[in-house]
């Protein structure tokens, strides 16, 4: 960040002037958009390795994780974008017609909103800031990208070479925290995209409601897992485990947050997630090398304080280990923890993992339903009926059955919440379309005009046929 300050003031400043850029219709032609795509596809080409670099100092991300979960899917996000634009940007004709419109021809027009607000979170720092961006520039709109302060060599590098590959005159990097991000939702913006947690939402739903800003709220929740007893252990498990603790040590908005299996079941699932945890991250985890570490202190301490809360510590079954100083909690599976400990109250988003026990399976649907809405839920099962009834009964932002947290990777799948998880949803098409208005449009002619003579007053006519 530079010295200045970024207050109100420069923000007004920086959005008339986008304004003016979007009103003199800059960000519209296809080739504009093309271009700015292009340069994000080059900037991810050429900068991979400082983006690997940024990842490792913000949150210690294996080289793997950070090219696979942020390099390589951003990169991929932003060539669909390129390789469908043209047929996203088309109006989409409407061939059916109402009685009263006939005859007429009918079409749906997208078009940008405007100038548009992207504001984004640590955990996928890169990846969480580029994804919507690609969805706003292919859409065709003026736009400021906030990363998050709490990544800070991330939001650098952001600063320093988002710039270069794009046009400056429409799209704007804004560094900061709290009284930077206060400054930018004080503006008037045609769309704002929040991504991070419930709190902050309700903050950023509050500040566009002033302006009847629409908005998109990404955010977390408790996504649960139930395991049934009639799955390929070996596999379900290796999925389970990539999908928390090869998610960025758990610091994912869709890691698994809890398990829920039957009493009968536990122990072996325990076994077989204490093996594959020791395949994966070897006897000492807190040397390995394969897991980012807690993001800040502030996080650390809101984790460990999950763990030593009263009768909390005799539950782990593995793990539980900890480095203050370097910020590391070891993968931490708990059995039957009480239903209103701490660890069971707010999304943990971190490394541990608490199973909890029923007698029937069909039990642990009324047990989410009961909680609020979560943005992924999970069922490891080759139970049809019961996989079935998990689509029908439980509510989700996106359920994925028989893996976890691999649902992000489909962009032809709406990723986003429910309730509590958000609103609006995102990826390939679902970018485009968030940061688009839907414009309809009707085109009639002359012809066939006594047809509907019943419209016009007098209503003589419309009486006699009453
Ligand atoms: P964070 O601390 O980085 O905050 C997110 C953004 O909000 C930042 O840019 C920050 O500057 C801004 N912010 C913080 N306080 C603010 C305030 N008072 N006023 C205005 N802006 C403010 O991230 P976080 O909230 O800790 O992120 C974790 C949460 O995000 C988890 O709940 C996680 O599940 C969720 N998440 C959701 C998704 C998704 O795609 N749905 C992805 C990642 C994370």
């Amino acid at each position: 960040m530079t010295g200045e300050v970024f207050d109100g003031k420069k923000a007004e400043v920086m959005v008339k002037d986008l304004r003016a850029s979007f009103k003199a219709g800059k960000t519209k032609p296809y080739e504009w958009r093309v271009s700015q795509l292009e340069g994000i596809v080059r900037m991810i080409m050429e900068r991979e390795t400082e983006i690997m670099e940024a990842l490792q100092s913000d949150l210690a991300k294996p080289n793997m994780e950070a090219y696979l979960h942020e390099i390589s899917l951003s990169k991929a996000a932003c060539l669909f974008a390129l390789k469908q634009l043209k047929g996203w940007i088309k109006p989409e004709k409407v061939v059916r017609a109402s009685f009263t419109t006939f005859p007429s021809s009918a079409k749906i027009v997208p078009e940008p909103l405007g100038v548009v607000l992207i504001i984004s979170a640590w955990n996928y720092p890169f990846s969480l800031l580029i994804d919507p961006a690609i969805g706003a520039i292919a859409a065709g709109n003026a736009v400021v990208v906030k990363p998050s302060e709490i990544a800070p060599a991330t939001s650098a590098f952001f600063a320093e070479h988002l710039p270069e590959y794009v046009d400056n005159s429409c799209i704007k990097v804004v560094e900061g925290s709290i009284a930077e991000t206060t400054a930018l939702l004080e503006q008037k913006w045609d769309k704002i995209f929040y991504t991070g947690n419930g709190r902050v939402g309700r903050i950023v739903m509050a500040a566009a409601a002033k302006h009847l800003t629409p908005v998109a709220l990404e955010l977390g929740g408790k996504s649960p897992v139930i395991v049934d007893s009639n799955v390929n252990l070996k596999v379900a498990v290796k999925r389970m485990a990539v999908g928390k603790w090869g998610c960025n040590n758990g610091q994912a908005c869709i890691a698994p947050d809890y398990i829920i299996t039957t009493k009968s079941f536990a122990p072996k699932l325990v076994d077989a997630l204490k093996s594959t945890l020791e395949e994966f991250y070897g006897e000492d985890p807190l040397e390995s090398a394969d897991l980012s570490r807690i993001v800040s202190f502030s996080h650390f301490k809101r984790l460990t304080e999950l763990l030593d809360e009263e009768n909390i510590p005799e539950k782990i079954v593995y793990g539980g280990e900890r480095d203050e100083k370097h910020l590391k909690i070891a993968p931490t599976v708990l059995l039957d923890v009480p239903h209103d400990s701490l660890i069971m109250k707010d999304e943990i988003f971190g490394p541990l993992l608490p199973i909890i026990t029923v007698e029937k399976l069909e039990d642990s649907f009324e047990l989410i339903n009961s909680r609020p809405k979560p943005l992924a839920a999970y069922l490891f099962s080759k139970n049809k009926k019961l996989e079935e009834d998990f689509v029908q009964k439980v509510s989700a932002g996106g359920i994925l059955i028989n893996d976890a947290a691999l649902h992000v990777t489909n962009p032809h799948l709406p990723f986003g919440g429910v309730g509590d998880s958000g609103t609006g949803a995102y990826h390939g098409k679902f970018s485009f379309d968030t940061f688009s208005h839907k414009k309809a449009v009707l085109s009639r002619g002359y012809a066939t005009e006594m047809r509907i003579r019943a419209r016009y007053p007098p209503y003589t006519y419309h009486k006699q046929i009453l």
